[in-house]
């Protein structure tokens, strides 16, 4: 399943002058049969041949480019098997023998890019638009678990603790009725305890964004006081309708609301704290050049794009700073920029490179990304306030 740590991989790929053929295919079963997934795959393929290979020059180039081109022909035709998945990446750079291929539950736009780097754009606003998370269900006995991403969902092991029931005196010797209780809720606790320390585990080795809680209505809040600290922050939510015997397929319908709207919640603070924030010395940027030159600085911390956004922009050859604006590079003045074709591609490639979180706002999030891009900073880079004195930005986006 792809995840975050392969969006950075992807994006750490030092191809070393060779291309990365990046190729997106919608597979969607309900959409497209098989036979129609292969032919469009092939008209794909025939235009990244004849468009995009004329762009490549030298010999070397342009076998490495035809051995991804078939590589790709292959792995569609003889060794992808559709089954569930509704969208397919993959990417190859034969000359550097790097090769990825990610199957997809959700569906992506066909498209073949034939670029210096991966091209992650559509990946980096899948993850974004569907954040993994951990789901827990909790009853006084049982806690299942589960890990939630793209739209898929894995139970992995859960506990189970044997705790002695409420009614039954004749197994407790004797004891009186508010001692029954407080044995039994001790083992209750101790069975919580048990369940948070496995939920523990399971958020250490996988790092969700959220986490969703859900079972017994009574015994969910006893739950969450249980939990550590850092790991009760990651909740965006109870599911109120999940018995423990729910299966999978209920799990993952009601959590998805849970953290679609804890998603929405979030984008509207994040594009909040970046409005509250803005100003000559405040901790964000607002717009796409502003956005670009604060990346330049490695001073993003959060990343919002509005996913409607597309536009084309430059890099300066000497170094590296994005911009949108016609003209010399307004960090060193170097003249001829390189012509960059999808600047949020670029802007996102560069974030994550550095660690940032990014998100893409959707339509679905009330208010929109002022100048669509902005960023929340880690700091403010020395002589920011200053910057954009001397060069044309483009505050008016
Ligand atoms: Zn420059």
């Amino acid at each position: 399943m792809f995840s975050h740590h392969d969006l950075r991989s992807l994006v750490a790929f030092q191809p070393d002058g060779f291309p990365v053929v990046s190729l997106y295919l919608n597979v969607d079963g309900r959409q497209y049969s098989v036979p129609q997934c292969v032919e469009r795959l092939h008209q794909l393929i025939r235009r990244a041949r004849t468009e995009l290979l004329t762009a490549y020059a030298t010999e070397q180039i342009s076998r490495s480019v035809e051995q991804d081109l078939d590589a790709m022909t292959r792995y569609v035709g003889a060794e992808f098997d559709r089954g569930i998945w509704k969208g397919l990446a993959l990417f190859s750079c034969s000359a550097q023998r790097f090769w990825r291929a990610y199957p997809l539950p959700h569906s992506v736009p066909d498209a073949a890019y034939v670029e210096p780097r991966p091209y992650v754009h559509p990946l980096a606003q899948l993850l974004s638009e569907c954040p993994r998370t951990v789901a827990a269900l909790v009853d006084r006995e049982k806690a299942r678990l589960f890990e939630i991403e793209l739209g898929r969902i894995i139970e992995v092991e859960g506990v189970e603790d044997k705790v002695p029931g409420r009614f039954r005196p004749g197994t407790h010797y004797g004891l009186e009725d508010k001692d029954i209780e407080r044995y039994v809720d001790v083992h209750i606790l101790k069975h919580l305890e048990h369940a948070a320390a496995a939920l523990e585990d399971l958020v250490n080795r996988e790092h969700p964004t959220w986490l969703v809680l859900a079972g017994t209505p009574d015994v969910v809040p006893q739950f969450r006081r249980v939990l550590p600290h850092d790991i009760e922050l990651l909740v965006a939510g109870e599911a109120h309708d999940l018995m423990i015997i729910a299966n999978p397929r209920e799990v993952l319908l009601n959590v998805v609301k849970v953290v679609e709207r804890a998603r929405r919640e979030r984008a509207s603070k994040i594009l909040y704290e970046i409005r509250e924030s803005a100003g000559p010395n405040g901790r964000s940027v607002i717009g796409v050049d502003e956005t670009l030159r604060a990346l330049y600085m490695e001073a993003v911390y959060k990343l919002a794009v509005d996913n409607r956004l597309h536009s084309s922009g430059f890099a300066c050859v000497s170094c590296g700073r994005l911009f949108t604006v016609t003209g010399n590079c307004p960090e060193c003045g170097h003249p001829e920029p390189a012509t960059v074709h999808d600047i949020v591609e670029a802007a996102v490639e560069l974030a994550v490179s550095q660690d940032a979180i990014v998100t893409f706002i959707s339509d679905g999030v009330e208010s929109q990304v002022p100048g669509g891009m902005a960023a929340l900073l880690r700091f403010q880079p020395p002589s920011f306030a200053n910057s954009g004195e001397n060069a044309e930005t483009n505050h008016a986006r």
